[in-house]
């Protein structure tokens, strides 16, 4: 996977953080190094701490592919009102992405499930043009590269399987305000499978034919939305990666098991709940959300 690995500041009405670790890399590694194997590509700076680089090891995320240089770490500053759905952010300073080259290790290349985590299309273009022969191609994005870098991103869907897109995002993509239509629509720029996450009212997974849905976890304890889609996507390709197999079935599955990982981290400011987590945890919120959708059938009748 490759994605930023940031320094946040981040504000909710429950709460502020500064100079945490965040960043899509971080939150996706972390949710999916519970199912798989995990090999990072991104760039940090001088100032990033080594306790982040101690949390990677534990988790046993693969970071020869993580490179430090000179100067700063990539900086979000964001911040949520009551509706968490929303991010607003203040301010974003690239730093150690500005002039960023990914470059896979070699062990890298052979890596059957690639994750295009937000982050520069032309980054996330560059690292495919390095794995040999991916199995699946998953990517996400954000508003600030729909705005500032249209066409590069464009080449991105081009090449996906899936891409995984905010509601608000996905409308801005489209151009479209329906988001049935705007799904449409952002099918036919490439990606054979489109998942869009509706923060709290869950996430529609829009599959050739098919539409499935996935509501988020009801939780009492909501503390900070960040990162959310990121552990999603980690759930749901660890998950794929882990299973070795690609089918409707088996992405129904993902889609609730990032769901799953999702509801964790929105549970803590940065990472802290998914570094406490365990397997057994995430299996039984798995059951429950079995239970939280399934029902019986209408008995047969007649008419
Ligand atoms: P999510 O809430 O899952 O969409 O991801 C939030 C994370 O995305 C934060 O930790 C930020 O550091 C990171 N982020 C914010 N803006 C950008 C950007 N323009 N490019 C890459 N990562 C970003």
């Amino acid at each position: 996977m490759v994605g930023s690995i940031a320094l946040d500041a981040v504000k909710t009405p429950f709460g502020a953080v500064d100079n945490v670790l965040g960043g899509s890399a971080s939150y996706f590694s972390t949710a999916a190094s519970f199912f798989t194997d995990v090999s990072l590509v991104g760039v940090v700076g001088e100032d990033f701490p080594e306790d982040a680089i101690s949390l990677f090891r534990e988790r046993g995320i693969d970071i020869d592919g993580l490179e430090r240089v000179a100067g700063k770490t990539f900086r979000w500053q964001g911040e949520y009102g009551y509706d968490l759905n929303e991010a607003i952010t203040l301010d974003t300073q690239l730093n150690a992405f500005e002039h960023f080259r990914p470059k896979l290790p070699p062990r890298y290349q052979d890596n059957a499930y690639v994750f295009l985590a937000n982050i520069d299309p032309e980054l996330q273009l560059e690292v495919l043009a390095q794995v040999k022969h991916p199995r699946f191609v998953a990517c996400d994005t954000m508003n600030y590269w729909i705005q500032g870098k249209l066409a590069p991103l464009k080449a991105v869907l081009q090449r996906v399987d899936l891409l995984t897109i905010n509601e608000g995002e996905a409308r801005q993509l489209a151009q479209e305000p329906n988001i049935v239509r705007a799904a449409r629509t952002i099918l036919a720029m490439g990606p054979k499978t489109l998942i869009i996450k509706r923060g709290e009212y869950g996430a529609l997974m829009f599959n050739g034919a098919t539409t499935f849905f996935a509501p988020a976890f009801p939780l009492e304890n909501v503390y900070d939305p960040t990162g959310a889609g990121d552990s999603f996507a980690g759930g749901f390709m660890g998950y794929l990666a882990n299973v070795d197999a690609v089918s409707e079935e088996t992405m129904r599955q993902a889609l609730i098991m990032g769901s799953t990982m999702a509801s964790f981290n929105v549970e803590s400011f940065s990472l802290e709940r998914l570094k406490s987590l365990t397997y057994p945890e995430i299996r039984d919120r798995f059951r429950a959300f079995k239970s939280l959708v399934t029902f019986a059938d209408l008995p047969e009748t007649t008419e």
